[in-house]
């Protein structure tokens, strides 16, 4: 067929429809996060080679400065994976067959990485807070009182639970496991809130932290890191095996090139990491979380506007124990689905899908929406998504009360 291509769109069809979408869209879902074009810029390359030159220096230089966003001067593992990859890579160091573990859980991922424990022959125990509540860590400590013979090898706490959008009081979580007197290993996920929400591995007491490359690193889905101290590293060397693959020994002291990523390294996700890293510390890593607090309030305040005068309702109520990464929203079924498909379609703006919030009368979440305001996020991103919110309200003639933009604009005016 020689039909010539050169003149696209020129008759609309049948199927062609007029949108307000068209222009640049927001994937405003809590990861993967929206990608900054001088990372997509810095990844557009031929292949470099693997064995000598300036990839293997560029490599070198991102471990001082994943430690730098962690707040650790310990260790450092990376590895080609997403975040369950990275939650199976830290299991793996410290859990053999048998070994009991304590979950904190307020959110589907807490109990995600509780069953990744259990398909490694682990034996978790959950302290459940449910989805809206943040963990209470009094009774972590008490489910470690009980623990007199010191059977519990490790405690695992997500910092945010992306599905609910708590966030967890990890520092208390330590003082508490101190005041007890337990010697079990803190263990963190930071998937949601690294690069985020404040969080400071050594100040705090935390054994191992998890992220991944697609949330607050800005930077597509496919690196996961783990960050561990001396006292993981002694459990890991205790450990009876470890799966060559997942151990971190080699991947934070590697005698060449090769150990870094047990393989083949991910070279243009390393050059993307490198600009994302360079980003995040020019910016400063507490200016980073200073934006990213400040647009969460601006949201929060649009929400709590909208919210007096209709059914959204922002699902962690204390402003304290919300993540500024992410705000899980409740807003009744069908509202949630409809605005989402809403905003898809006629704003170029793509909200989170509920998650985990099924129940018997909305089995398929279709009363909640997420926001995600992680990593790359700026002042006129937050405004548009929430101008668009308000549009779709409007459109869609859910009520809700009036002056949201003014009050999210206030947030941003004041700081
Ligand atoms: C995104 C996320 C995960 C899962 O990461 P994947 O890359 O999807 O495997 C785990 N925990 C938290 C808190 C997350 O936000």
């Amino acid at each position: 067929m020689s039909t010539p291509m050169s003149t696209p769109m020129s008759t609309p069809t049948a199927a062609a429809r007029q949108s307000l979408a068209q222009g640049r869209s927001y994937l405003a879902i809590p990861g993967p996060s929206v990608m900054p074009d001088a990372v997509l810029r810095a990844m557009h390359r031929a292949s470099p080679n693997i064995y000598t030159g300036e990839l293997l220096d560029i490599t070198e230089g991102l471990i001082p400065d994943l430690k730098r966003v962690a707040r650790t001067a310990h260790n450092v593992a990376i590895y080609i994976s997403n975040g369950h990859g990275a939650w199976e890579a830290v299991l793996s160091n410290v859990l053999a067959p048998g070994d009991k573990v304590l979950v904190s859980a307020n959110g589907l991922f807490g109990h995600g990485w509780a069953d990744m424990a259990r398909g490694l022959g682990a034996d978790p125990e959950i302290v459940e807070f449910g989805m809206r509540a943040p963990m209470d860590v009094a009774r972590v400590a008490d489910a470690l009182k009980r623990d007199k013979s010191h059977e519990i090898k490790a405690v695992m706490a997500t910092h945010v639970d992306t599905s609910s959008s708590v966030k967890n009081d990890i520092a208390g979580l330590r003082r508490a496991m101190d005041a007890v007197g337990h010697p079990a290993l803190l263990m963190v996920d930071c998937i949601a809130s690294m690069g985020c929400d404040r969080f400071e591995m050594d100040d705090w007491g935390v054994d191992v932290a998890v992220a991944a490359s697609q949330k607050g690193f800005m930077v597509p889905p496919g690196l996961g890191f783990v960050f561990f101290n001396d006292k993981a590293a002694e459990v890991r060397a205790a450990m009876p095996r470890v799966s060559r693959y997942w151990d971190w020994q080699p991947r934070a002291n590697p005698d060449m090139h090769y150990q870094y990523f047990g393989g083949t390294s991910p070279t243009h996700h390393i050059y993307g990491l490198r600009t994302a890293l360079d980003m995040i510390h020019a910016e400063g890593i507490e200016n980073v979380w200073a934006r990213h607090a400040t647009l969460a309030r601006a949201i929060w305040a649009a929400c709590e506007v909208w919210g007096k005068g209709g059914p959204l309702e922002i699902n962690i109520s204390d402003s304290e124990n919300r993540s500024a990464a992410v705000t899980a929203l409740r807003i009744g079924a069908p509202h949630g689905l409809a605005l989402r498909n809403w905003l898809t379609d006629q704003a170029g703006v793509t909200l989170g899908i509920g998650l985990g919030m099924a129940t018997d009368e909305d089995p398929d979440s279709e009363g909640f929406f997420r926001i995600g305001h992680m990593g790359h996020v700026n002042a006129h991103m937050v405004m548009g998504v929430l101008g668009s919110i308000e549009a779709g309200f409007s459109a869609l003639d859910i009520p809700h009360g009036a002056g949201a933009l003014e009050a999210a604009a206030k947030v941003i005016a004041q700081a």
